[in-house]
């Protein structure tokens, strides 16, 4: 009878620690090496595709361009606590209208957006809209479904695929997010921008503006090709707005704007 306990007792015992066993190793183990690995990933990514984005434009070097950006930027990311020095921001001498994220915190900005802006606060809003698609993780997300994982991570190791690269910095700069992380990335954007006191509305004109003039060419390398139904979204930024009478700050003085203007046109 006694024996028989102890067998009981034993039993238990030895289920209780395989369960304890196989709780605290596997998943654990698992879960830590996949973060580490993705910011590994993101971190080789984001230097790849840069690099080969970089081989196919040149980058634009004037600094009055280079550090206006950046000061709008700086502006933006000083109000809402993200870590300014973390961002690698990129600036290439391109007509084309077009802003983007790259994992890892790359920010790329063709000359074309600034040459489309009538105001400072345009260019605000859309490098408020992209820093949420950073800060939100939305680039990484994009990437994983599109391409899938096991390609990323082949384009990554190795001897990086070249081929693979520049379809994967194609798929990020021209094709379109869930339309749900792109209403995420508007009005958390427009957030952005009222938090740090910049006049939110030039993001809705500035989308409006690029639908009346741009809507019809669906293929080029345009903002608004990996931005679509810009009507109906500036429609939602002006309310999500609503009524304002604030008095905002001045990105930009009015001479520096004019020659910014004067070196891009
Ligand atoms: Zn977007």
């Amino acid at each position: 009878m006694k024996r028989k306990i102890y067998l009981q007792l034993l039993v238990i015992l030895a289920l209780f620690f395989s369960i304890w066993l196989g709780l605290s190793q596997i998943p654990f183990v698992q879960i830590f090496n996949i973060d580490e690995m993705d910011d590994e990933l993101e971190e080789k990514l984001g230097e790849l595709i840069w690099k080969s984005l970089k081989s196919e434009n040149e980058e634009l070097s004037d600094s009055l361009v280079v550090s206006s950006i950046e000061d709008i930027l700086f502006q933006i990311t000083d109000e809402n606590n993200i870590d300014f020095d973390n961002i690698k921001l990129h600036v290439l001498d391109s007509e084309d209208i077009n802003a983007f994220a790259l994992p890892d915190d790359h920010i790329v900005v063709l000359k074309g957006l600034v040459q489309f802006a009538d105001v400072p606060e345009e260019i605000a809003g859309v490098l408020a809209h992209e820093l949420v698609h950073l800060e939100e993780n939305h680039v990484m997300k994009k990437l994983v479904k599109e391409i899938g994982l096991s390609i990323l991570i082949g384009a990554t190791t190795g001897n990086a695929n070249i081929g693979a690269i520049s379809e994967i910095a194609r798929s990020i700069s021209g094709s379109i997010y869930d339309r749900q992380l792109e209403t995420e990335a508007d009005l958390k954007g427009v957030d952005y921008l009222i938090e740090a006191n910049i006049d939110p509305r030039p993001m809705s004109d500035f989308m409006y503006k690029m639908a009346l003039e741009y809507d019809h060419i669906p293929d080029a390398f345009y903002w608004i090709s990996s931005h679509p139904n810009s009507k109906e979204r500036a429609k939602a930024i002006h309310e999500h707005i609503g009524e304002t009478d604030t008095d905002y700050n001045t990105l930009l003085d009015s001479t520096r704007w004019s020659d910014l203007k004067s070196i891009v046109e």
